[in-house]
């Protein structure tokens, strides 16, 4: 009997999820440095053997589960590693490792791992030298094996349900395939639940815990665990208890989702009748059919970036085009927001397009900045979009606005595009919005000055939060101080609603407070009547609203602004709440 173990971590996507650990890059692999007896020399050698050969298969069926476009993005990477593993020039160092140098296998491999790293290092190109983290993946995945220690038994039950992927970190677009692959809930030792990867793991409803330190440590390869990603729990060796709390998850969760699919259809109504917009956010075309079956008016916020992470060529025009076009159809006439690039901080892709490398990236050429740093990118992005908007209502969203300037000179290059393609023979609409993303304090500040620059305007609390406190989204050291109720960012809110509304536009939310239900009285009191989320959140915000009453809400945002504490804020939310 194992005992249980319990790993605490921070909650980043709700839900629970049962399944046999698969650790990634184990960062501390447990390396036995004690030189090797002459009898144990060709036991060791033969342990190496098995090692490589087990990850070698294991990689062998993870490329045989893989289908459609999964198969060639993610079967790329596999292939590049399964060379790695074949090179003879890493197996037969490690072999003299071994037998010359008496090291075990484990000391070898890390050996290995060291030299090949450096020589990686030295490399003037940074897309090889970015290459280097392949060979830390396939090292990794060695050593797992040779540290894999689990009784038979456990492994039997493990292996009749899927896989809990535990890592140091992991990168939106390696989370974007991972349900296919299997994959029931993400365990990080690191990372923050306001990372582009939390946004994405609460989308897909993968439950996931963040920043579990001790996660690699202590967990094993076919480990049983319980990720209980809404308590920012992790249970190793489950015991009975825990199983049966699992199962009622799972009874609730049913009952739950059945009183929420009867709301699909309904309209999206206060108590006192005050009708309020409902937006899907989407990133993938799964997302549209979610958006549509749940009764969203549109989409309000399409993150482009995914289109250009985990590629090494920027997407073509035609590319762009057929992805914006099937969105836009998809949508079947309800407008779509389509937001220009906005790699960058944590969002960097491989196409080398995004600085990397630069020192503050947070505060760098991020978003609109790196668009208007790459003319010819931005154009191509552009065109096609516009071409897109002759196939439904579009709206086009630009990313991390700080100054009127940029705004206008957005713009412009719009009207540019379209005339030319116009000229060029194309039919394209007149009639697209274009709007800019409240995010950064000194845009929402300056708003009275750029409002007549733009048709509307979409608020990204996730960025806004992280600009006004000056606390990275992506840093688990600092999640208690990244609180978009402090009153900082509630005053830029009510402004900016305030703003955008004076002037008879239109302001939507779509960071990802739009799609928490604990905020939607709050969002209400301080004027909102349009909100963009993950489609999956649709209902449950539209259940939210249905409890609300505007009015009496509204009556209640001055108190909510006037409170100075977060304790003050709290309860008066709470008190919206009831
Ligand atoms: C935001 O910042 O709130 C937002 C919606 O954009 P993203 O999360 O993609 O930065
Ligand atoms: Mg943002």
């Amino acid at each position: 009997m194992s005992t249980r173990i319990v790993i605490a971590g921070l909650a980043a996507a709700r839900g629970m999820a049962l399944g046999r650990a698969r650790l990634e890059q184990p960062s501390q692999p447990v390396i036995d440095r004690r030189p090797l007896a002459e009898g144990e020399v060709e036991g060791e050698a033969i342990r190496l053997t098995i090692a490589l050969a087990t990850a070698r298969d294991e990689l062998r069926q993870l490329r045989t589960k893989l289908h459609g476009a999964l198969a060639r993005e993610v079967g790329e990477f596999i292939d590049a590693h399964s060379l790695i593993l074949e090179d003879p020039e890493l197996t037969s160092g490690l072999y003299d490792l071994v037998r010359k140098g008496r090291y075990r296998a484990s000391a070898a491999l890390q050996m290995q791992r060291d030299r090949l790293a450096a020589a990686f290092d030295a490399l003037d190109d940074p897309y090889l030298r970015s290459r280097r983290e392949d060979i830390d993946h396939v090292i990794g995945r060695v050593q797992a094996v040779l540290m894999r220690d689990t009784t038979p038994a456990e492994r039997q039950i493990a292996s009749r349900v899927g896989e809990i992927l535990v890592s140091d970190t992991i990168a939106p677009a390696e989370l974007a395939h991972l349900t296919e692959h299997g994959v029931l809930g993400v365990i990080t030792t690191g990372g923050s639940a306001l990372s582009h990867s939390a946004i994405l793991a609460r989308s897909m409803r993968l439950p996931m815990v963040v920043g579990a330190h001790d996660a690699l440590k202590r967990l094993g390869d076919d480990d049983l665990v319980l990720v209980d990603g809404s308590h920012g729990e992790v249970i190793v060796h489950p015991t009975a208890q825990d199983l049966a709390r699992y199962r009622q998850f799972q009874r609730d969760q049913t009952r739950s989702t059945e009183a929420l699919l009867r709301l699909k259809h309904a309209r999206t109504l206060t108590t006192d009748g005050s009708e309020i917009q409902l937006y899907a956010n989407a990133e993938m075309s799964a997302d549209i059919v979610q958006a549509r079956a749940f009764g969203a008016l549109g989409v309000g916020l399409y993150r482009t970036e995914f289109l250009f992470l985990q590629r090494r060529e920027l997407p073509d025009e035609e590319e762009q085009f057929n992805a914006y076009r099937e969105v836009v159809l998809g949508m079947g006439g309800l407008p779509v927001t389509i937001r220009t690039l906005d790699l960058g901080a944590d969002k960097i892709d491989s196409t080398g397009v995004a600085m990397s490398r630069e020192p503050n990236p947070a505060l760098g050429v991020r978003g609109i900045r790196l668009s208007m740093a790459n003319p010819a990118m931005f154009e191509t992005q552009l065109r096609a979009i516009l071409r897109a908007a002759s196939f439904g209502r579009v709206r086009i969203l630009v990313p991390m606005v700080t100054t009127c300037e940029e705004v206008v000179a957005a713009r412009r290059l719009i009207d540019d595009c379209a005339r030319r393609l116009r000229s060029s023979g194309h039919e394209i609409t007149d009639h697209f919005e274009f709007g800019a993303m409240i995010e950064v304090p000194a845009a929402a500040i300056a708003l009275p000055s750029m409002i007549r620059h733009l048709d509307f305007v979409a608020i990204g609390t996730n960025d806004l939060t992280q600009y006004t406190l000056a606390v990275d989204r992506g840093n688990d050291a600092l999640s208690t101080l990244y609180d978009p109720l402090h009153p900082a960012v509630l005053k830029l809110l009510a402004q900016t609603i305030a703003t955008v509304q004076r002037s008879k536009k239109t302001v939507t939310l779509c960071g990802e407070m739009a799609g928490e239900p604990r905020y939607t009285a709050l969002l209400l009191a301080l004027g909102l009547t349009s909100f963009s989320m993950h489609p999956s959140s649709l209902l449950e915000v539209r259940q939210a609203i249905a409890r609300c009453d505007r009015a009496a809400l509204r009556r209640q945002g001055a108190g909510l602004l006037r409170a100075q504490t977060r304790v003050g804020i709290e309860r008066i939310v709470k008190r919206m709440n009831k």
